[in-house]
């Protein structure tokens, strides 16, 4: 086989409900994933040893050696199979980096899946999951895509029925956030209070299943927000700007420094995009719709 190409989503969680800091460091999450029209392709070529390069606007920000995720996922893959195979990957990147879509996560999800044709290893989908769920939380989810319910550290997934599309709007913010930075923020803002165990919002549920634009928008929620404004506090002035102009639901996504942006339908998607694109701060304002597929070869 010559080269296989695999298209990938971004992720917004519509719900991200934080519990509290657990004894080994992690927190239980009910994660409402939700796989977004906004895509990385990974392409893999068959070669010596597993390699990368990233083109597009994001190239300078995504790390070229083993710290990159589509990279640790092709040699997990390998190491499961017990196979020598290497691979040259070219990352075209399009998801923002460190904009809480889980861009890297998807990468290794794509990469697996390439992988696997490349090699011709055969693995089920499920088989990919177990690999990605050593690699990152979000990685299953991007390999299943669609709209899931994650508990436990958010790897548990179950499918959810939507009623979609949406169509949303992303700001990418002129700078990244840390997940872990955002992380250990939220656990500084409620040290002393008490965090109830997180619950999946049935209402949230109901809304994406009826296709209730108006009504997910007013149930978007999202625990790590504080803590993403209080380290960029430029955000603040990005959600207004959105709700200003009337987006159904507005919301840091995931750990940020991304907003997403509800609207009702594509052109007022398109008119919400143009108003956010000026926003002081924002790098670009982006539409897309959810549902997307999961990692697929194309
Ligand atoms: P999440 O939403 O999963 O918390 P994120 O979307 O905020 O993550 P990513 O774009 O996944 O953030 O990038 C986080 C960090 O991961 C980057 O700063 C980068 O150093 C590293 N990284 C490793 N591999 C990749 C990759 N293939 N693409 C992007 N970033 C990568």
């Amino acid at each position: 086989m010559s080269s296989v190409t695999v298209r990938v989503p971004a992720k917004v969680n519509v719900q991200l409900s934080v519990g509290p800091l657990r004894q080994d460091g992690f927190h239980d999450l009910v994660n409402v994933f939700h796989a977004v029209s906004i895509y990385d392709e990974v392409v893999a070529r068959p070669a010596r040893s597993v390699t990368v390069s990233v083109t597009g606007g994001w190239a300078a920000e995504v790390p070229l050696h083993d710290g990159n995720l589509a990279v640790r996922a092709a040699r997990a893959l390998a190491a499961r199979a017990g196979c020598d195979e290497g691979a040259e990957l070219v990352i075209h990147k399009t998801i923002p980096v460190a904009g809480g879509m889980a861009g890297g996560s998807a990468d290794a999800a794509a990469a697996l899946v390439a992988c696997d044709e490349l090699w011709g290893l055969g693995l089920s989908r499920e088989e990919l999951m177990e690999i990605g769920a050593g690699l990152g939380s979000d990685v299953p989810f991007a390999l299943m895509g669609g709209t899931a319910l994650g508990t436990g550290r958010g790897e548990l997934l179950r499918p959810l029925p939507v009623g979609g599309p949406f169509h949303w709007v992303f700001a990418v913010a002129d700078a990244g956030l840390s997940t872990a930075h955002v992380y250990k923020e939220c656990d500084r803002l409620r040290e002393g209070s008490p965090v109830p165990e997180p619950r999946a919002d049935e209402e949230l549920l109901a809304a994406l299943r009826d296709g209730d634009a108006a009504e997910l928008g007013r149930r978007l929620v999202n625990d790590l927000e504080p803590a993403a404004l209080a380290l960029h506090p430029p955000l603040a002035g990005t959600l207004r700007a959105g709700r200003d102009a009337g987006a159904l639901g507005a919301i840091v996504s995931g750990s940020g420094a991304t907003c997403a942006f509800l609207a009702g339908d594509e052109a007022h998607a398109a008119e919400l995009a143009g108003v956010l694109a000026t926003t002081p701060g924002t790098r670009a304002a982006v539409v897309a719709e959810g549902p997307a597929p999961g990692a697929t070869s194309l």
